[in-house]
């Protein structure tokens, strides 16, 4: 069994400024740090880190930031495709912060809307039936719908957390098996739990799955919260890595690895920085407590 991640990376700056920047204004600020981000990239590497085979496919611009995006991601276990880099820059998020943790965020998506099918379709020529299909929303509906209809005809598994949301991926359902999704995507979209296992994720409330024979809610993990991003990609990638290594749809005890999991991203600040490392993800995924 093999997983393909189809979805962005990006660089995370993140710059702390007394206010948030009006128009027209010059600020004073500090750069206070820059990691790897992009719900794509998030997810391929915690997944790797479970100890899963895992290619990513992303695209990474042809600048300084598309070598340290590589660069870094040859530090993880994963295979991460193009090699090559896309004729544009690297997609970046910018993110303002405050003092009294006000936040903007601006993310550039040129690398992502330049990873056509045509590119990504050729990547994917291996995948076998029983594979993984892995995508967020950072595409559009249609490219996003092509890739789960041609992992259909290779009787891949797919699965779908539709974030950033848009109201076309409604149209998706019938051709997702898993979809994980916060609160406000699962009442913008209604996937249907007649067809789709669904998982949906409540903050500090914790999360909820719902398959046909009803619904289980598991608890959040009690934890100090120093900055919730990328809570959400340690969740779906830690759930789904415990339910394939037990070679199972996600359950109960995959959404208890994955609040664990998740309260270990959130005590910690930073993206990449934050997750967990492989040695505490595979303790924490032998324990069935
Ligand atoms: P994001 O996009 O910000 O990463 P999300 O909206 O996709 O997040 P959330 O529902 O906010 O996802 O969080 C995912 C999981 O992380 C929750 O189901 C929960 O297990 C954990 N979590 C989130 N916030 C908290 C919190 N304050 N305390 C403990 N656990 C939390």
């Amino acid at each position: 069994m093999h997983i393909y991640v189809v979805g962005n990376i990006t660089v995370d700056e993140i710059w702390r400024c007394a206010s948030l920047p009006q128009k027209g204004e010059s600020l004073h600020g500090e750069k206070t740090a820059q990691d790897i981000g992009g719900k794509g990239a998030n997810q391929a590497i915690v997944l790797s880190r479970c100890g899963l085979p895992v290619t990513l496919i992303a695209g990474s611009g042809n600048d300084y930031y598309g070598q340290w995006i590589h660069n870094t991601l040859s530090q993880e276990s994963l295979l991460f495709y193009p090699q090559y880099a896309i004729s544009t820059h690297s997609d970046t998020s910018i993110i303002f912060t405050t003092e009294d943790d006000d936040n903007a965020i601006m993310t550039t998506t040129a690398a992502a809307e330049a990873l056509t099918l045509d590119i990504i379709e050729p990547l994917l020529a291996d995948a076998c039936p029983g594979d993984i299909l892995l995508q967020q929303g950072n595409f559009s509906a249609a490219k996003t719908g092509s890739l789960f209809a041609l992992a259909r005809r290779k009787q891949m598994v797919t699965v779908f957390n539709p974030s950033p949301v848009h109201p076309a991926f409604a149209a998706l359902w019938p051709l997702v098996d898993i979809a994980v999704l916060n609160e406000h995507e699962a009442r913008l979209l209604h996937p249907d739990p007649a067809t789709t296992l669904i998982v949906e994720t409540r903050g500090a409330l914790g999360a909820r799955l719902y398959h046909h024979q009803g619904i289980i809610d598991v608890a959040a993990e009690p934890t100090t919260v120093v900055d919730t991003t990328g809570a959400g990609d340690t969740f779906l990638a830690v759930m789904l890595a415990s339910a394939l290594r037990r070679e199972t749809r996600p359950d109960e005890l995959a959404l208890r690895h994955a609040s664990r999991a998740a309260a270990l991203t959130i005590s910690r600040s930073g993206t990449l920085q934050a997750f967990p490392d492989a040695n505490i993800l595979a303790s924490l995924l032998q324990n069935n407590a």
